[in-house]
């Protein structure tokens, strides 16, 4: 074992060549993940948290260290994992563990509890608990789902992490007909369509249970998508949410369209998917200042990407000018010079998280193309 340090937390991770060899998962590129998490966590000030697939524990720890949570689940299904996460409690929470079998709990100012069960055992035992429940599984997240959204209250939220973009985004598309029920697309729109697929399908498995979904935040990163959502409760609510799915369809030519419909219209359709929001522009604004004010792990990279964020245009999908190009055989260009020139069209037009080269405007596709050819 080694000690790392992750924002203000000390924990003990298997040493190894390769994160994957490790007998208990940590991956150090993640901490940008489990920042974002923390800083949603404090501006909801939920209470009851939930960390269902724990590992080590370092983001169960960081959340009852670093917000005002009172009462912190850990869960792991790994016994090797569930004894390093009563480990790594013990090395930063004072107390004295009650031990029952499979479970640890430490109460100090802060109710913890440790647990080596299968989450969706845990979840549904513990029916409309939790404030928060976070999901960060190997892969897809949907085995969970169901459980999850019996252990969330009903106005909870969720945040959840998928790390099959390889799926989401079409390399693997039986796999995403399988899990996610939707057709997937290739090509430059592929990981915004994959957010867009993970968030429509979260929508669809929340409206069985009359829960409607606000998106507070989702974003592509490193490859992982990650979603925080907001639930609400109620049969005109989760209606209000499915009117927000439909389809993406895309010409050779680069130029795309969109639909909000149950049905696709045309046969080569996209999805299901989200198209509604992927922020609260409120809730990413006060996640941007606290990290700006009080800088966690990743000190500079948090608030540069939440920066990002929070500027970016919310309408769904994006022009990505080095494809662009190459579809129509022009030579590449800078983004800045195509944005500027939008922009003295009156136009809206940001940057995009999704993609260093790529924009977001409402411009129609012949403006995109047009400022292309000016700058050629
Ligand atoms: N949340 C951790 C972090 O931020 O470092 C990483 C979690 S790791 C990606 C996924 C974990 O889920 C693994 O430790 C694995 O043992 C655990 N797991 C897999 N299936 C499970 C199940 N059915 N119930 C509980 N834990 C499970």
């Amino acid at each position: 074992l080694v000690e790392v340090h992750e924002s203000l937390v000390g924990i003990l991770v298997p040493k190894a060549e390769r994160i994957y060899d490790a007998p208990v998962f940590y991956n150090p590129v993640m901490a940008l993940n489990r920042d974002i998490s923390v800083l949603a966590l404090k501006v909801l000030g939920s209470k009851r948290v939930l960390d269902a697939l724990s590992a080590t524990g370092i983001r169960g720890i960081r959340y009852a260290l670093e917000t005002s949570a009172e009462e912190v689940w850990l869960n792991d299904i790994n016994p090797d994992a569930f004894r390093l996460i009563v480990e790594n409690l013990k090395l930063n929470f004072s107390g004295e563990p009650e031990f029952r079998e499979k479970k640890v709990v430490l109460r100090g100012d802060k109710t913890l509890v440790a647990m080596n069960a299968d989450a969706n055992r845990l979840m549904n035992e513990q029916f409309r608990y939790f404030d928060f429940v976070d999901l960060d599984p190997f892969g897809s997240p949907m085995e969970f789902l169901d459980s999850a959204l019996r252990a969330v209250k009903r106005r909870g939220v969720l945040a959840i992490t998928a790390t099959d973009t390889g799926v989401l985004c079409g390399a693997y598309r039986n796999a995403c007909l399988r899990k996610y029920l939707a057709e997937p697309i290739r090509g430059e729109l592929c990981h915004e369509a994959g957010l867009r697929i993970l968030t429509g399908t979260l929508v669809r498995y929340a409206a069985k249970y009359d829960l409607g979904v606000e998106v507070l935040l989702a974003y592509y990163r490193d490859h992982y998508f990650r979603t925080f959502l907001r639930l609400r409760s109620g049969a005109k609510k989760a209606d209000e949410s499915m009117k927000q799915l439909g389809y993406l369809y895309q010409e050779p030519s680069g130029r795309f369209d969109y639909e909000r419909a149950f049905l696709p219209s045309k046969v080569k359709a996209y999805g299901p998917l989200w198209l509604g929001p992927l922020k609260s522009q409120e809730f990413v604004e006060e996640l941007y200042k606290l990290s700006r004010d009080s800088p966690l792990g990743n000190a500079k990279k948090t608030p540069e990407f939440l920066g990002l964020l929070r500027d970016e245009l919310d309408i769904p999908f994006h022009y990505d000018t080095h494809a662009l190009t190459r579809r129509h055989g022009l030579e590449v260009r800078k983004l800045a010079g195509v944005i500027e020139i939008l922009r003295e069209k009156g136009y809206k037009a940001t940057r995009t998280h999704f993609s260093p080269t790529a924009l977001k405007t409402d411009a129609p596709f012949e403006e995109v193309l047009e400022a292309l050819r000016e700058l050629q």
